[in-house]
């Protein structure tokens, strides 16, 4: 199998038993068998034929920014769309996007040509395909605001260009995990602006993450989703579990929306105080709280 990967992406883009540590914000996971990091579209789709030819299960995946993966790792292969799958250009007011781009490139880019309406964005530590999945958001912006369009690939390998309705973008969510799409690009519509003010904005927000979030921990951001009418931070705080630890996975003490591995935390310590903290809320609150993290792997 290793010697049909490197065929289709390269030696330099396949790792065996890649431990996901290493791919992850939150610094914990087990090996994935096959790692790859495809140069091209044509690459990617390649894949795809032959992971679905062979049967080999395959999990895409960006800058691992909010993914817990377990502790055993992830059989078959994790397609990671990442720098070299990052390409970006400005026609106009548009900029389009590969995948892998992450969101502080797309933030740098949209600067250069005076293009304002991405500030929200800049501080957001996955790449664009990430974002788009999960309709990333942030002070009052999301990725909704901004999409023209997203090209993405289907299991069966067809490439579609999705419009925005058609995304179906709501809160943390689109159409794109249901159908198991691939976002390969995508295209947003910006508006000029004066480069002193885009600057100022995107010093300002990334102040205001460093003075609220944990940022000297890993971390997948908010563990939660918002529930409707609750902030999940502040009902952790209420249950009284502000700092709660299991093993090296706790509560952080600046912001109780995230779980933070604040030393040597497995999977499994983030995975049981996850547990925890749903089951108390619940107790207290009557609310269930639902993970904005993805779990994935054994
Ligand atoms: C400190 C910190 C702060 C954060 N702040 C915010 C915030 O303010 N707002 C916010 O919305 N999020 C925030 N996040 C969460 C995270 O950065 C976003 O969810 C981001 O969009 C995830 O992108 P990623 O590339 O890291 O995706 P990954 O974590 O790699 O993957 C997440 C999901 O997307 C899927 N996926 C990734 N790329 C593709 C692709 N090209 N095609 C198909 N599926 C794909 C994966 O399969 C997985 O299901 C924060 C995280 C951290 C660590």
């Amino acid at each position: 199998m290793i010697n049909d990967l490197v065929n289709i992406v390269g030696s330099e883009n396949v790792v065996q038993d890649e431990p996901m540590k290493n791919h992850t914000t939150f610094k914990v996971g087990g090996p994935a068998d096959y790692l790859v990091t495809p140069d091209t579209e044509d690459e990617l789709a390649e894949l795809i034929k032959y992971s679905k030819e062979h049967n080999i299960p395959y999990f895409v995946m960006g800058n691992g920014s909010n993914l817990i993966v377990k502790d055993n790792g992830i059989r078959g292969i994790v397609i990671k769309l990442f720098n070299n799958f990052s390409n970006c250009k400005v026609e106009g007011n548009r900029l389009y996007a590969s995948a892998g781009a992450l969101m502080s490139k797309v933030g740098r880019v949209a600067l250069e040509h005076n293009l304002t309406g991405f500030e929200f964005g800049a501080g957001i530590p996955g790449t664009i395909g990430g974002a788009v999945v999960m309709n990333a958001g942030a002070y009052g912006g999301e990725i909704k605001d901004i999409i023209v369009s997203a090209k993405v690939l289907t299991e069966a390998g067809e490439i579609l260009e999705l419009s925005k309705e058609e995304l179906n973008l709501s809160y943390r969510t689109s159409c794109i995990i249901p159908n198991n799409y691939i976002v390969l690009s995508a295209c947003l519509e910006l508006k000029p602006g004066n480069p002193e003010e885009i600057k100022s904005k995107m010093n300002e927000l990334a102040t205001a993450r460093r003075d609220k979030q944990p940022l000297e921990y890993p971390s997948a951001g908010s563990t939660f989703k918002r529930p409707e009418g609750y902030f999940a931070g502040k009902l952790i705080m209420d249950t009284g579990l502000r700092g709660y630890r299991v093993g090296g996975a706790q509560v952080s003490d600046k912001h109780c929306g995230f779980v933070i591995n604040a030393g040597n935390a497995t999977a499994s310590d983030i995975l049981d105080l996850i547990s925890d903290i749903r089951d108390r809320v619940e107790d207290k609150f009557g609310v269930r709280l639902e993970t904005e993290v993805k779990v994935i792997g054994e």
